[in-house]
């Protein structure tokens, strides 16, 4: 098939690159021109495992093209896809510009019938509303092509992103045209051998789908989070319990991590935006007010801990921090508990002395520019020389099994406080290290 893609960040450049891998020509489309420069060249703007490989394969083989001219893409395919972003806007709700102004483009260059898939996360109703736009543009235009816009969220993983989209859990269509809906089997069939992966049904449940998808999972953090406040508070710990609820099949293990905190460019903006949303249609959603006020305290624990063990005024203190990007295997800091923490430590008077695999042009650029009480290193043991404690923040691989001799020996006090819970306890306190985790009555 022939498609085009609107939007070429996280999703649109892995949607473009596994569509393209499946032998279909896709042209990918941004507005930012120095983004598609770089990407016809095989340069990406992100880290995402496997993601680079795929886009220089299929550049090579002719499958994958990128461009800042929409009418290149229109013009040779049938399927469109807006994979814009849809940020926080400021009272909560999805700023919904991008994808407006997406299908503004759509109905001004629009020469013959197509189907507008819409994979940005939007608010329930947008399909409407994109239709509208484009059809009142077209009408400008004096034309009329059938154009009918579906639903289909997305639900890739930042770090995982290409192998959830090449074997997705499901794939979710909103759409009530059956000819639509059997183009779209036909174009997601290598990616969903075993049918029942293919989930059809109308396009606002489609689009509430996503919303309910990214909320169940942030109030399963929250959930877990406020289970290990009140473990520390009556002496039980959250890690045997998380184990005892999990084995429990209605439950499950997934998502149980009690941590210091969820963050990323998805679950805040999307349990905010159900919140309006709900508000808008009269309803007070009091579950998810819950699960953002416990996510938002949460990215405090570690600093009340450090604040409980050292004092109020850190000055002169200096603290190793392993981990800036929000999870592991992403170089995105988009409401990264690290940023909370870090700036908190620094306001209390402590310097910080920081290393992520990834995420440190990021940190520099964006968070910290110039800010002389952060420094950034090259490797995760050189930030721990001399410092009074060790911070774990994002539980990289490489964070997971330390050579905890080796600290021993470098660090100034041998004090770690893990916002992941990722060390044994036990094994740390026989060592010598005074070791803190989240929900643990130690
Ligand atoms: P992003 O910010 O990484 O990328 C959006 C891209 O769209 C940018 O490169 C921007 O330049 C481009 N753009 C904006 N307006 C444009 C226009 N008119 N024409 C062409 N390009 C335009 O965003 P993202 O993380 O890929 O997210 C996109 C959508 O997918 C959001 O709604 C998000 O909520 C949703 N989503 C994201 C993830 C994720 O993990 N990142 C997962 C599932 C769903």
């Amino acid at each position: 098939m022939k498609i085009t893609i609107v939007g070429t960040g996280y999703v649109g450049l892995v949607t473009g690159a596994c569509f393209s891998e499946m032998g279909n020509t896709v042209y990918c489309i941004d507005i930012d021109d120095g983004k598609v420069e770089d990407l016809k060249n095989g340069k990406i703007p992100i880290f995402e495992p496997g993601l680079e490989e795929l886009v220089s394969k299929n550049i090579e083989s002719g499958n994958l093209f990128f461009s800042t001219e929409l009418s290149i893409g229109l013009n040779n395919s049938n399927i469109c896809f807006i994979a814009v972003g849809t940020p926080m806007g400021e009272d909560g709700s999805a700023d919904m510009q991008y994808v407006l102004e997406a299908a503004r483009e759509i109905g001004q260059l629009i020469s013959h019938d197509l189907i507008v898939v819409n994979k940005s996360t939007v608010p329930v109703g947008t399909a409407d509303m994109v239709k509208e736009v484009i059809k009142s543009e077209m009408a400008v235009r004096s034309v009329e092509f059938k154009v009918e816009v579906v639903s289909n969220p997305e639900f890739l993983k930042e770090g995982a992103a290409v192998s959830d989209f090449m074997r997705p859990d499901r794939v979710v269509i909103g759409s009530d045209d059956e000819d639509v809906i059997e183009t779209m089997k036909e174009l997601y069939s290598p990616f969903t051998i075993n049918h029942e992966r293919f989930i059809t049904m109308d396009v606002r449940s489609a689009e509430m789908t996503k919303y309910a998808s990214n909320a169940m999972l942030a109030t399963r953090i929250s959930f877990m989070n406020e289970m290990a406040n009140i473990c520390e508070r009556v002496g039980a710990d959250v890690n045997f319990v998380r184990e005892g609820i999990g084995s429990d099949r209605r439950i499950g293990y997934s998502f149980l991590y009690p941590g210091c905190g969820y963050g990323g460019s998805c679950f805040p903006k999307d349990v905010k935006a159900l919140i309006k949303t709900a508000q808008d249609n009269g309803y007070e959603s009091t579950i998810l007010k819950g699960v953002e006020s416990v996510n938002e305290k949460q990215k405090f624990s570690i600093v009340t801990k450090i604040i409980k063990r050292f004092g109020e005024d850190l000055q002169g203190k200096t603290f190793a921090l392993w981990g800036l990007a929000f999870k592991p295997e992403t170089d995105d800091m988009r409401e990264a508990a690290s940023v909370v923490i870090i700036k908190s430590l620094i306001e209390l008077g402590a310097k910080i002395k920081s290393y992520d695999p990834k995420a440190m042009d990021a940190a520099k650029e964006y968070y910290f520019a110039d800010n002389p009480n952060i420094s950034f290193y090259n490797n995760k043991y050189d930030v721990v020389e001399d410092v009074d404690a060790l911070i774990l923040v994002t539980e990289w691989k490489e964070f997971r099994s330390p050579d905890f001799d080796k600290i021993k020996e470098m660090i100034g006090k041998r004090i770690i406080f893990d916002g992941r819970n990722q060390y044994n306890k036990n094994i740390l306190e026989k060592m010598g290290f005074e070791y803190y985790q989240i929900g643990n009555y130690g």
